[in-house]
């Protein structure tokens, strides 16, 4: 136990934090599988290993370390792992910037080795930025979805799904980026508003406007509304295409709006959704007009081989020249791009792999799962309603996990491995059994690879240790914690995929938080310079003030912006407690004291049943995920009540032989224990430095404390003990004294509290006497005050006279003054506000200065 002079005077978290990262065993965040106490696992989201752990996630984090920590004090057998969601596009891009090559220079193979050496070195370095934040991660549920053993849970749960009917292929329109050349989901598209241009064209011989005049080679019918008059000779006719010269046929349909442009529109393969159902409901052609990386076909003639962009200006150009382009409007328009890369999506035709939604189901699950915030559920639920399309797993892409299936050569059959055989790539291993259809060995394997949110919605099957057998006895989940901008993508597909192969919810609860936001009030991005990296704000402050600042900065749930003068609060806050703790170490260790001391005093009673209010209301607001009213209540407490109340109030018997010096050290010391206690979520080092100062075992490893003082007494009558010190010391402060300078006498007349065990004369430097009742107050009329301003114009040369004959009344007439005063041989008429009295009060026949906080007055006898 250190004594109390090797305090440091000043907090210094550069050299504390890293010291106490160093002390911390990760063992005693392991989730303990044979442990008979609750358990409490939290379904964490796998970052992207860009080798920035970003503010983003870092702010997550600090959520995830609040309930982990808060749960482990509560006595819960907690898991908070820690995995990493690899596969992906920009590692794949990376890859081939570093190397120098595009991916189709070097074998399938070489290729995903060189993204899995990436992969791990920026593993490595967010490792290094989680441990400096200071989260009590359990490392020994870390898992990567790029390793052999993820691989097989993967690729066991779409092989689970496919047998149950949940997962096929086909033929379908699906969204595609031409930019990473892979098909994506729907929940993968972002919708940003643009400007664009409507052509209206000739188009043999009537008027339609697009604004993708690229699309016209995949031209595959005219349609127009059926009880459209202006086209009745048209219906079942066919249409010459301009340009590109196929016919086409003219449909009617009801869901053509007469109103927009000429009232015919053209539809392509495929231009939006509303083409993709027309193409479906009338049994229309087929025409690819776009290749997979967004080059015109061979169907485009001599525009084969165009971006579309030049394709369209270059069909303009040849509009113009055929004398057929009629006019051209600017249009808002909402585009829909790839969420990674921006590019404007294409709707395709091509054969991909899809998992069925049940919507109803889905629907069930989610809502058996307890929402915090309750409204995200609503995202949840229009996201579900909206569903028209499955869910596209297939892409193009290979740094991801393969799909585990061949085809026959020969008869075209599909062929899955053994479960036992897993993982497999099928590009490089072959079935282990010929074609049961036909019994040919000529196999070629699945190109396509799966979806990385195909890995990422099984986190929760995946800590909970599913092997495809049956439920685990540890599912499900109790918490999932996550970003609001990934509800429609993770959270939709985990209750997707547990549903569909445990037909269960994943999780009991799922709490949603904000995004970070910039200085400026924008989202953090590279060009608006606004990114400000953990690692920097750590740098100058430290991990706890960065850890208040995501407790304290926002709401659960609403994004938060980032601050500088957050993190200055909360070091201003940490120095400020550490003040407390090391003037409270210092009183503690000069004398020995008797820890079981019961507390008699008011203020001690006080305190203790402030300290429970505090610890009650913190638990509250921890328990509903509310970390910046906790936070609040404990810098309150700290403080308001603790420092500039309390120890004042108590400084005076520290300092003494007295009796109750005891009692207050108790107090003291039961108040600086909570306090490490209910700060240990929030500020881990901070609190476990104070912690150990006490002598004590690590913070982290005691009972998060329980409310076990009740007084409501006391919280009343100390309540009006603290105004009334600071009312003195108020009055003190304007007459011109010192705080500890000596006041007299000071008597309070209130029935409320007759005795505080001598803490406000000690305090207030004073004697203080209570009385319950004010016989011993008494009140005179006191001088009289005139106001000249007043009688100055009012009475002229009378003035002299007039304050003569007011001064001369007797003290009942001059309580309420008479119309008329007769002075020098005249009635002279009392303006209104001529003068007014000073009361002055006595007590024990000394005039005394009078304070009144409510109905209580507190008199004051100076120092003559
Ligand atoms: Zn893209
Ligand atoms: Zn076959």
């Amino acid at each position: 136990m250190p004594l109390p002079q090797d305090l440091p005077k000043n907090y210094n978290f550069h050299e504390v934090e890293p010291r106490w990262q160093g002390v911390w065993r990760d063992e005693d965040h392991y989730f303990d599988p044979v442990s008979d106490r609750p358990q409490f696992i939290i379904d964490t989201p796998p970052p992207y290993p860009t080798g920035n752990f970003h503010i983003g996630n870092a702010f997550n984090w600090c959520y995830i370390d609040f309930i982990a920590r808060y749960k482990r004090m509560l006595g819960y057998n907690v898991m908070f792992p820690q995995g990493w969601d690899c596969h992906g596009l920009p590692t794949e891009v990376k890859v081939e910037e570093i190397h120098d090559i595009t991916k189709n220079d070097v074998p399938r193979d070489e290729f995903r080795k060189m993204c899995r050496e990436l992969t791990l070195k920026n593993i490595e370095k967010m490792r290094f930025t989680l441990r400096r934040l200071g989260f009590s991660i359990d490392w020994s549920n870390e898992y990567i979805t790029m390793l052999p053993e993820y691989y097989v849970k993967t690729q066991k749960s779409f092989l689970r799904m496919l047998q149950a009917g949940y997962v096929y292929q086909s033929e379908h329109p699906v969204n595609f980026c031409t930019r990473c050349e892979t098909a994506i989901a729907f929940a993968e598209v972002t919708y940003e508003p643009g400007e664009t241009r409507l052509n209206y064209f000739d188009f043999d011989g009537i008027e339609i406007a697009t604004t993708r005049p690229e699309l016209l080679a995949a031209c595959v019918a005219v349609a127009v509304h059926p009880g459209d008059s202006r086209y009745t000779a048209l219906h079942h006719r066919r249409l010459k295409v301009p340009i590109f010269g196929h016919d086409v046929p003219v449909i009617s349909d009801e869901a053509v709006d007469p109103a927009f442009g000429s009232g015919a529109v053209m539809i392509c393969t495929f231009g939006d959704k509303q083409d993709v159902h027309w193409w479906k409901q009338h049994n229309l052609d087929l025409r690819k007009a776009i290749d997979r990386q967004g080059r015109m076909t061979a169907i485009a003639g001599k525009y084969q081989n165009m971006k579309s962009g030049e394709c369209r200006e270059a069909i303009l150009r040849d509009m113009r020249d055929q004398e057929i382009l009629l006019r051209q409007e600017p249009l808002e328009q909402r585009v829909g791009a790839c969420w990674r890369c921006k590019t404007p999506i294409e709707i395709m035709s091509e054969r991909q792999w899809f998992v069925r939604i049940v919507p109803d189901e889905i629907m069930a699950a989610a809502r058996e799962v307890k929402w915090t915030p309750g409204h995200m559920f609503l995202r949840m639920e229009n996201w579900i309603q909206q569903m028209e399309w499955d869910w596209c797993i297939s892409r193009q892409r290979i740094f991801a996990t393969p799909i585990p299936v061949w085809f026959c050569t020969r008869c075209g059959e599909m062929i899955v491995p053994d479960e036992s055989e897993l993982p497999v790539d099928p590009t490089i291993t072959r079935p282990n059994h010929p074609c049961k259809s036909c019994g040919s060995s000529e196999v070629s394997g699945e190109e396509d690879v799966l979806d990385t949110w195909m890995d990422s919605s099984i986190s929760v099957l995946n800590v909970t240790g599913w092997n495809g057998d049956c439920i685990p006895e540890i599912f499900p989940a109790q918490l999932r914690p996550q970003g609001h901008d990934i509800i429609r993508t993770w959270a939709f597909y985990t209750i997707l995929r547990s549903v569909a192969l445990t037909g269960i919810r994943p999780w009991d609860e799922i709490l949603i938080n904000g995004m970070v936001l910039g200085e400026d009030g924008f989202k953090m991005s590279k060009s608006r310079g606004n990114i400000i990296s953990p690692e920097e704000i750590v740098e100058k402050y430290g991990s706890d003030a960065f850890r208040q600042w995501a407790a304290a900065g926002a709401t659960t749930g609403s994004d938060i912006m980032f601050n500088w003068n957050d993190m200055i609060a909360a070091s201003r806050f940490q120095t400020k407690l550490w003040n407390i703790a090391r003037f409270v170490l210092i009183q503690l260790k000069k004398e020995e004291f008797d820890h079981t001391a019961v507390p008699q005093t008011l203020a001690d009673r006080w305190l203790l049943a402030k300290l429970s209010e505090t610890t009650a209301g913190v638990t509250d607001a921890m328990s509903q995920y509310q970390f910046d009213r906790a936070l609040k209540e404990i810098r309150e407490f700290s403080w308001n009540i603790l420092a500039d109340n309390y120890i004042e109030l108590v400084k005076g018997r520290l300092y003494s032989k007295d009796p109750a010096r005891d009692s207050a050290c108790r107090v003291l010391w039961e108040s600086l224990d909570t306090l490490c206690r209910l700060m240990a979520p929030f500020a881990p080092h901070f609190a476990e430095e104070v912690n150990s100062c006490m002598g004590e075992e690590s913070v982290h490893l005691k009972a998060w404390p329980v409310p076990s003082y009740a007084d409501p007494e006391a919280l009343r009558q100390g309540d009006l003990l603290s105004r009334l010190v600071a009312a003195v010391r108020n009055y003190k402060h304007e007459g011109g004294l010192a705080l500890n300078a000596p006041l007299g006498r000071i008597t309070i007349f209130t029935d409320q509290i007759s005795d505080d065990a001598g803490d406000m004369a000690r305090a207030l430097n004073a004697e203080v006497s209570w009385k319950s009742d004010r016989k011993a107050l008494e009140k005179k009329a006191g001088d009289v005050q005139f106001n000249m301003a007043v009688i100055g114009p009012a009475l002229r040369k009378d003035a002299t006279a007039f304050m003569d004959a007011i001064r001369a009344l007797p003290p009942d007439q001059l309580a309420s003054p008479p119309a008329f005063v007769h002075a020098g041989g005249k009635d002279i008429p009392v303006p209104d506000g001529a003068f007014s009295l000073r009361s002055r009060y006595l007590v024990g026949g000394e005039l005394v200065d009078v304070i009144t906080v409510d109905d209580v007055i507190v008199t004051v006898r100076k120092n003559p």
